[in-house]
């Protein structure tokens, strides 16, 4: 590779800013995306959108088509949860984040803010291609086996396609205990940070895999200079229909953003 890669900090000495409607995501931001795993009615996914915003997040998650370990799981509500995910959004103002696993789904997220690539798909090269060719944001996750040399050439994929607007995000990587669903590599932040301009961002939720490991991992993220957070939140996880062993609820989440604010102020004055 003879040419400076575009994600690099020779290439692009300052942060990059990626702004999703009145959300700014790097440079001096701190911005935190919330919402359940997956939109599973329209109660829930505009319950819990005011309840976010109400607690300070910027951006609303739901997943829509969601890529189970098991094909027997919940696969996602699919176009219609994207429509209620829409729903959420006209109702709170707050934009979107909502993963795409196949480029041919890529029509039906028109009204979707940010295209979230997930762990599982960071070296679909295909798929980077293909995103990297919209006017949209893309938030990509970290494969959970990957280094970071493998993930900044996955942000390269979209990148060169000529879509400036990447967010990093570290969830974690598999380690070998199993008491925790994944490890939350903290280095992740600094080390990413001094190599690309490109935001990073971390999601608690799923590295730690448990409710109550969550706001530790993320005002630990949080003190280490991360841009921001991605939590899953439902308002009953115990009948969530994906990943609710690891939500907070409304509750615990706004109570996380008042530490978080805290960590904020003493760390970095972010
Ligand atoms: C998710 O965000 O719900 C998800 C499936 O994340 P990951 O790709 O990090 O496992
Ligand atoms: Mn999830």
């Amino acid at each position: 590779m003879s040419e400076t890669l575009q994600y690099s900090r020779e290439h692009h000495p300052e942060d990059t800013v990626v702004e999703v409607g009145e959300a700014k995501i790097g440079g001096d931001h701190f911005t935190v995306i919330a919402g359940p795993c997956s939109v599973e009615s329209e109660e829930q996914i505009v319950t819990v959108a005011k309840a976010v915003k109400a607690a300070g997040a910027q951006l609303l998650r739901g997943g829509a088509f969601k890529p189970r370990t098991s094909p027997y799981d919940f696969q996602g509500l699919k176009a219609e949860g994207l429509k209620l995910l829409s729903i959420a959004k006209a109702e709170t103002g707050l934009p979107t984040v909502s993963e795409c696993m196949g480029a041919d789904d890529l029509p039906l997220f028109e009204d979707v803010d940010v295209i979230q690539i997930g762990a599982r798909n960071m070296q679909n090269y295909e798929l980077l291609k293909a995103v990297g060719k919209l006017d949209k944001p893309v938030l990509l996750k970290r494969g959970r086996a990957n280094t970071l040399r493998e993930f900044l050439l996955s942000a390269e994929y979209i990148l060169a396609e000529g879509n400036s607007r990447v967010i990093l995000c570290e969830r974690g990587i598999r380690a070998f205990d199993e008491g925790s669903r994944n490890t939350l590599d903290l280095a992740a932040i600094s080390m990413l940070h001094e190599r690309t301009h490109l935001p990073v961002i971390v999601d608690p939720s799923h590295a730690a895999g448990i409710a109550k490991l969550v706001p530790t991992m993320a005002m630990a993220a949080t003190a280490c200079g991360c841009d921001g957070l991605m939590i899953e939140v439902h308002t009953d996880p115990e009948s969530a229909l994906s990943d609710g062993l690891q939500s907070l609820r409304p509750e615990e989440f706004a109570g996380l953003m008042g530490q978080v604010r805290q960590i904020r102020e003493i760390a970095n004055g972010k």
